[in-house]
């Protein structure tokens, strides 16, 4: 298939890979910033054909996985509300809150759907006059414009009963906050490709020179990971640190510039709260003032709702890349994508399912080799 066999092509794989290997001379640290680039690193055994001194760190980048427990309760409560229809992407619907998820409420009698887009929950808000439709807008700058789309309609149409639970964040902040941290390992960033394709790669440009990383913005097919590596390390053996494109095909410097705008218009940055890292300055959105009557927050009154993460989930330092999911004691034993007891195990771009569903490794070290490991 024409944009697809070219990038999981083994011979031009094998020829990168003798590339990094030839140019690898120290060992280095490498974190992949989205949960898509985890999944294909793992699912392909990527991290496996590497040289010894490379060590791939799986980043924060699985929306679902950072959004904090309290933003789930949040969620719990409205949908629960009376005269609500509830709506949300799939992956939403299984994470677990404090003491449910939203696939309970729905058994509980909640209007609880699924959508496809924000856009269908604002038809469904035109349809319903009598009802409050509430869209969960959980994501990374890959998902804001959709959202600020479907805002933007509602109140353009002056349909005061559509609101979205915000649960935006954004990458450079984060990115910043593990390479300020004293316990960072990271080195080198493979940057999120989808997310460059809205925003851009010219905001990491202050990143890599203030923080002396070298920054790749990569895609997500075999091809596309293992060449944004090679471009890492080539950087951090030749003593460089600029920000590189490897998803030319699809990136372009400024992004794109009308998504953007609209993101600009709807929004406005604010802190953001990170599940299992704390909160970040300055790494969220919120709705900018005039488009806060569709702040489902400030609708049904729930922005004073606070919970604390549970103590045995390690998932916070998982996304820092200071552990990697087998040495946590519950993986593969009490948390599961059966019975999931994190974020990063239930969302399908967490690290803990990627580690579950595809790495023997991870089980050999965890001391689970006997177990199934295709699973
Ligand atoms: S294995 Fe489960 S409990 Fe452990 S860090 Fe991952 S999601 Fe949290």
């Amino acid at each position: 298939m024409k944009y697809l066999d070219e990038y999981r092509n083994p011979e031009i794989a094998r020829r990168i890979l003798d590339e990094i290997h030839h140019v690898t001379t120290k060992p280095w640290v490498i974190m992949e910033i989205c949960g898509g680039q985890t999944h294909s690193i793992l699912k392909n055994g990527i991290d496996q054909l590497l040289p010894e001194q490379i060590e791939l760190v799986h980043g924060p980048g699985c929306p679902v996985c950072v959004t904090p427990l309290e933003q789930i309760d949040k969620a719990l409560v409205i949908a629960a509300g009376e005269d609500v229809i509830f709506t949300s992407f799939g992956d939403m619907l299984r994470v677990p809150g404090s003491e449910k998820d939203l696939l309970m409420v729905k058994s509980e009698g909640g209007d609880v759907r699924i959508v496809y887009s924000p856009l269908d929950a604002v038809a469904l808000a035109r349809k319903n006059p009598d009802k409050k439709v509430v869209f969960f807008a959980v994501g990374f700058e890959t998902t804001a414009p959709n959202n600020a789309m479907a805002v933007w309609q509602a109140h353009r149409e002056g349909l005061k009963n559509f609101s979205i639970l915000v649960s935006h964040v954004l990458v450079p902040p984060a990115m910043e906050a593990l390479l300020s941290s004293t316990r960072n390992r990271v080195q080198g960033y493979l940057a999120a490709g989808h997310v460059c394709t809205v925003m851009g790669w010219e905001e990491y440009i202050p990143i890599a020179e203030r923080y002396k990383v070298p920054i790749v913005v990569t895609g997500f097919e075999p091809m596309d990971i293992l060449e944004g590596i090679l471009l890492t390390v080539k950087q951090l053996e030749n003593g460089t640190a600029t920000v590189e494109n490897q998803y030319s095909r699809i990136v372009q410097r400024e992004g794109n510039r009308p998504a953007r705008d609209l993101i600009g218009k709807v929004f406005q940055i604010s802190d953001r709260k990170w599940r299992g890292i704390g909160e970040i300055p300055a790494s969220g959105l919120t709705l900018a003032p005039k488009y806060q009557e569709h702040d489902a927050e400030i609708v049904f009154d729930v922005s004073a709702l606070k919970v604390d993460e549970p103590a045995e989930c390690i998932s916070g330092e998982v996304l820092q890349g200071l552990k990697k999911p087998f040495e946590c004691a519950a993986f593969d034993t009490t948390c599961t994508p059966q019975t999931p007891l994190g974020a990063t195990m239930v969302s399908t771009e967490g690290a803990c399912s990627a580690y579950y569903l595809y790495d023997s490794t991870s089980l050999k070290k965890a001391g689970l080799a006997s177990q199934e490991t295709n699973k």
